[in-house]
């Protein structure tokens, strides 16, 4: 049975505080809440287990998973459907067996070893936002996952020069830190201690005005109040000029200024156009330290899926849905592939956005669909998995090697002819902090090199289009790593597995194959990111990277306590008395 039950919008409970009050309320008055004129419509079904509102989630991802364990934690009936064979989205870790052989010789055949691999997140920044997700669902992240700093550096930074400075290293140490800075730049050091005080206030202070925050109208994001602390400190150009340009304020030298830009990376820009606030992603690195979850990112996969479904969701995968049911604007349920019909009160899409307007939505929705499709897109990678039969010992946990060609690198290749010479590329080699990664004296690395996404005209006419463009890339980061003095690998690799971007739509349905979404510049950001509801049919919410506050799994788990919210203003888990 399902019922329709309005009342005045100001009797709703306040986020954060759950449900709890208005219940109590709802059960001191009997049960029944009395039709109210100029009140908001409030759906309470209770057709779902125990007279529960059903909330059904396309997508077992870190948003869907989130969302779903903190609204079973308030009683809702909740269905996670993820199309895959495994939960966790685009955060997973795989594991390859290859033949290490004695003394680390692939010619020379021993018995198979595992080596794992983080396919999707490596770096695990803002650890406490990774708590209070397990905490929000009533549990202690410690009893899922254990945390290890990644130490002494956040990062290795090599540049693509072949003279003077080869690398440096984001220490978090600021003593050390500075003394490096000054051996490259005189100077240096006090401009790093000035930029890091600046770049940790955007953090702060935009975590909470922005990153936070649900923007339900316009004026809640232009709230001046709101804004002064954040103003008070720092000029409006520091936060919204371009980054590269800012960061000449505090360095001359290019190796500097790129050693604190190329983070913009993974929120989908350039330090050509992103923003002087993103700033605060190497804030966060130094200061609240980059972490890794011993195990691999599949332990928090399994941690946030095991504590969702401890607080009563439930977990389908293999069940792709096909359409997201809605009439006369209101959500109705989903039809999954095959053919079945799961109704629902709630509707939580945690699929990438643009996908979901375009793929599930049908026509209704045609004009925002569009508009999402002509919007700006991170880039995609090319990714490698190596297992090598040597250790790299110049390489650090995280692995920087930026381009001689700065500016230059950061127009995104689409075709092998298109890749620098020396590109910008990602290394990750875990296993100088988790022993669990591969066999001793071998090596486990994940390469990834940003490319164009499939709708700016990555290069798939025909296979071997797709087939050239990943040589290139191999052939240009082995080249990389000679050049730099790590060696050369070609000999060394035991087993590969390549990820390009028709890897990433065809796995995650992610729109164009863009591996870390929608852009955040600054017209899709905060208030002018996709809400996290669509407006046109309730009971239908959005939660995950494409949405509000945007990518990264921090804020991604971020965006699940503001999409929960959300849903526990407009709706009642079950209603007693009914
Ligand atoms: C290569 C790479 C490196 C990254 N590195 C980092 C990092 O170091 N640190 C960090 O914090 N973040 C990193 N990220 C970003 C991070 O992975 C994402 O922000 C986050 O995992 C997104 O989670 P999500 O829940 O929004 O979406 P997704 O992970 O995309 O989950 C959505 C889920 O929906 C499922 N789905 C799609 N369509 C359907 C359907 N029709 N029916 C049912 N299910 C469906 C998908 O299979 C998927 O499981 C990285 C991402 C990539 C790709």
């Amino acid at each position: 049975m399902e019922s329709t039950v309005w009342l005045a919008s100001r009797s709703l409970p306040r986020p954060g505080v759950g449900c709890c009050n208005l219940l109590s309320r709802v059960r001191r008055s009997g049960g029944r809440l009395k039709p109210c004129g100029n009140g908001r419509k409030v759906v309470v079904c209770v057709s779902g287990t125990e007279g529960k509102t059903k909330v059904v989630i396309v997508g077992g991802g870190v948003g869907g998973l989130a969302v779903g364990g903190r609204l079973a934690k308030e009683g809702y009936d909740v269905h996670i459907l993820e199309k895959n064979s495994h939960v966790g989205g685009r955060l997973q870790s795989l594991e390859v067996e290859a033949a290490v052989g004695v003394g680390g010789k692939s010619d020379d055949p021993g018995g198979q070893e595992c080596f794992r691999f983080d396919t999707g997140p490596s770096l695990l920044l803002l650890p406490q936002k990774y708590r209070d997700a397990f905490t929000a669902m009533g549990e202690d992240m410690d009893d899922y996952v254990t945390l290890k700093k990644v130490e002494p550096a956040a990062y290795r930074v090599f540049f693509g020069e072949d003279e003077g400075v080869q690398s440096l290293d984001l220490l978090y140490d600021v003593q050390k830190m500075c003394l490096q800075l000054e051996q490259v730049e005189e100077g240096a050091g006090g401009a790093f201690l000035r930029f890091l005080a600046n770049a940790k206030e955007a953090l702060d202070k935009g975590t909470a005005s922005f990153i936070e925050r649900d923007f339900k109208s316009f004026w809640d994001y232009a709230d001046v109040p709101r804004l002064l602390p954040l103003l008070k400190h720092l000029s409006p150009i520091e936060l919204l000029g371009q980054h590269h340009s800012t960061m000449r304020n505090y360095f001359k030298n290019p190796k500097l200024q790129a050693m604190f830009t190329f983070q913009d990376l993974y929120v989908g820009l350039t330090p050509y156009n992103a923003p002087g606030v993103f700033s605060l992603l190497a804030a966060t690195e130094l200061t609240d330290g980059v972490w890794y979850p011993v195990g691999g990112f599949a332990k928090v996969r399994d941690g946030l899926a095991q504590a969702a479904q401890k607080v009563g969701a439930t977990i389908t995968t293999k069940a792709t849905v096909k359409r997201i049911d809605h009439a006369n604007g209101q959500v109705q349920g989903v039809t999954l592939e095959d053919g079945t019909f799961m109704r629902a009160n709630i509707v939580v899409a945690n699929a990438d956005l643009p996908y979901v307007y375009n793929s599930l939505l049908g026509s209704k929705v045609k004009t925002q669909a569009s508009k999402l499709l002509s919007s700006k897109y991170s880039a995609s990678v090319i990714a490698f998995q190596w297992a090598l039969s040597s250790r790299l010992e110049r390489l650090s946990h995280h692995n920087v090697f930026l381009s001689n060609c700065y500016e230059e690198s950061w127009h995104r290749a689409t075709d092998a002819s298109t890749i620098l010479e020396r590109p910008n590329f990602y290394v990750h080699a875990p296993s100088r902090t988790d022993s669990t990664v591969c066999p001793l004296g071998t090596d486990a690395i994940t390469v990834l090199l940003p490319v164009a996404h499939l709708g700016e005209g990555f290069s798939i006419g025909s296979a071997s289009d797709d087939k050239q463009i990943v040589e290139a890339a191999r052939e240009r980061v082995i080249s990389s790593l000679v050049r730099s003095g790590i060696g050369d690998i070609s000999s060394m690799i035991l087993s590969e597995v390549v990820y390009s971007p028709p890897t990433w739509q065809d796995s995650y349905n992610l729109q164009y194959g863009a591996a870390f979404g929608l852009a955040h510049n600054l017209l899709q950001l905060a208030y002018f990111r996709p809400d996290v509801a669509e407006p046109s049919i309730k009971g239908l919410y959005f939660a995950g990277a494409s949405t509000r506050p945007g990518n990264g799994v921090p804020l991604v788990l971020m965006g699940a306590k503001v999409t929960t919210n959300r849903i526990l203003e407009e709706n009642y888990p079950f209603l007693s008395g009914n």
